[in-house]
């Protein structure tokens, strides 16, 4: 029973994963997805793990540790993953600042809507500049 039910979960884990890296939607709705997402699965790992009687015997400071290194990664996910807002392309490296399928401006972060200011001076070559004033 459990063995069929797994095929179908993961087929649609794995559409959902896809629609969030690629489906078109907007940003701040994917932005949405993927907080429910991260803390969906937190929640499942905990209930799988009360379920085995993984926490059983341990601590209330391990169960503490454990929930913060949970919640660390969360939030580095949630900080480090952006959204296009313009075509909803998930983007996980910080320093692309367009997006690479419709070339709009990405948010400066995962955790903000806000849209990197194409003037920014840490967008220029900083090792140019500085080596520009030494030979100048
Ligand atoms: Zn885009």
């Amino acid at each position: 029973m459990q063995n069929a039910l797994l095929a179908p979960v993961a087929a649609l884990a794995i559409s959902w994963l896809w629609f969030l890296a690629r489906g078109k939607a907007r940003g701040g709705t994917k932005r949405l997805a993927l907080r429910g997402t991260l803390f969906a699965v937190i929640g499942g790992l905990i209930a799988a793990g009360e379920r085995r009687g993984v926490f059983l015997r341990a601590s209330l400071g391990f169960k503490l540790a454990l929930l913060l290194a949970l919640l660390t990664v969360a939030v580095g996910y949630l900080y480090l993953i952006r959204f296009c807002d313009a075509c909803g392309r998930m983007e996980r490296a910080l320093k692309t600042v367009r997006c690479k399928r419709c070339q709009a401006l990405l948010p400066l972060n995962g955790m903000t809507a806000k849209l990197r200011n194409d003037s920014t001076p840490s967008e220029q070559p900083r090792s140019a500049r500085s080596a520009r004033r030494k030979n100048g």
